[in-house]
C-alpha cells in the first residue's frame, strides 16, 4: 500500500513539474512575443516622433525666416527712400549708410519704399533768407522780406521793428524742403496705406504738400510718367532740343487728376490754375 502511495506522489508531482514547465515555457514565449513587439512598437514611435520633429523644426526655422525677412522689408521700407527726379532714373538711398542704388534693394522683396520725387533742377520752391541765404523760415509782414529765424530776430530786436508782424513759411511736410504750397484735407482725415510716404509723416503735418510732392502723392497720371522711361528720355529730349518744348510744357501742365479734396496755399499758376506760382509774400 505504502508502495503504491508513494508511486502515486512522484507520478503526481511529476506532472505537475511538467504542467509548471510547460506553463513556464507557454508564458516565456508570451513575454518574449510581446517584447517584441513592444520594441518594435517603441522604435516605430520613435522613428514618427522624429520625423514629426524634423518637419516641425523645418516648419518652424521657415516661419522664423519667413517673419526674419519680413521684418527687414519692413524696416527697410521705413529706412530707404526711393528718389524719383524730375528726369532720370528713380533710385534707392538709405540715409543711414548714405548708399545709393539703381535697382530696387532686395531687401525690399515685394514691398515698396517711401518715395519722393524731386523738383526739375533749378526750378526748386525754396525761398532763401535775404540775408544769409539759408532757407527762409519767416516772412515779415511790413518789411516785405523772407528770412531766416535768427535774422529775422536779430532784424526785430529794437524800435519800431519790434511791432512788426511775421508769417510762418510752410513746408512741405515731405521733402522738408520745398514751401508748401497746397493743403489736401482728404490726406489729413483718412488713414494714410501702409509703407506710403504719408505714413511717415506726423498727423497733423499730413496735408502740407508742395507742388512736386503733391503731384507725387496724388496724380496717377504723373505716377504713369513716371513709370515710362523710355517717355520720359523722349520728353527730356523734345524739351531739350525740339520746337515741340512748348507743347510738352502744355501736357506737363495739365490738370493734376485726383480725388482728395485740396486747396491752394498760394496763387495757383494762371497757365493751368492747378500748379501754385511761387511763393509770393503778402501784399
Ligand atoms: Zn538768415
Ligand atoms: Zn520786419
Ligand atoms: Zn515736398
Ligand atoms: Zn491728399
Ligand atoms: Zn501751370
Amino acid at each position: 500500500m505504502s508502495q503504491v502511495l508513494e508511486w502515486l506522489e512522484t507520478e503526481s508531482l511529476g506532472r505537475v513539474g511538467l504542467f509548471v514547465t510547460r506553463i513556464q515555457s507557454v508564458a516565456r514565449r508570451h513575454l518574449a512575443k510581446k517584447t517584441v513587439t513592444v520594441r518594435s512598437q517603441a522604435r516605430e514611435e520613435q522613428r514618427t516622433n522624429a520625423r514629426l520633429f524634423a518637419q516641425v523644426a523645418k516648419m518652424q526655422s521657415l516661419v522664423r525666416m519667413f517673419v526674419y525677412r519680413f521684418r527687414a522689408a519692413r524696416k527697410a521700407q521705413r529706412t530707404l527712400i526711393q528718389y524719383c527726379p524730375h528726369f532720370g532714373e528713380p533710385y534707392w538711398y538709405n540715409p543711414h549708410t548714405q548708399v545709393k542704388s539703381w535697382t530696387k534693394p532686395k531687401v525690399l522683396r515685394h514691398l515698396d519704399s517711401y518715395s519722393l520725387a524731386l523738383p526739375e533742377e533749378g526750378l526748386e520752391n525754396v525761398v532763401n533768407c535775404s540775408y544769409c541765404n539759408k532757407p527762409a523760415e519767416v516772412n515779415c509782414n511790413e518789411c516785405e522780406d523772407s528770412m531766416c529765424r535768427v535774422c529775422y530776430d536779430s532784424m526785430h530786436c529794437k524800435g519800431a521793428r519790434l511791432k512788426h508782424r511775421s508769417t510762418k513759411i510752410p513746408h512741405c511736410a515731405y521733402c522738408k524742403f520745398q514751401v508748401a504750397t497746397k493743403a489736401c484735407l482728404t490726406c489729413i482725415i483718412t488713414d494714410p496705406a501702409r509703407g506710403t510716404m504719408r505714413e511717415s509723416v506726423m498727423e497733423a503735418d499730413r496735408g502740407h504738400y508742395c507742388d512736386t510732392c503733391f503731384i507725387h502723392e496724388h496724380d496717377s497720371g504723373e505716377k504713369a510718367l513716371n513709370l515710362h522711361k523710355q517717355r520720359r528720355k523722349d520728353l527730356k529730349n523734345i524739351l531739350a532740343y525740339s520746337s515741340q518744348a512748348y507743347l510738352v510744357n502744355q501736357y506737363l501742365h495739365q490738370r493734376i487728376i485726383t480725388s482728395h479734396h485740396f486747396e491752394d496755399m498760394v496763387q495757383s499758376c494762371e497757365e493751368c490754375n492747378s500748379r501754385s506760382s511761387t511763393w509770393r509774400c503778402q501784399d
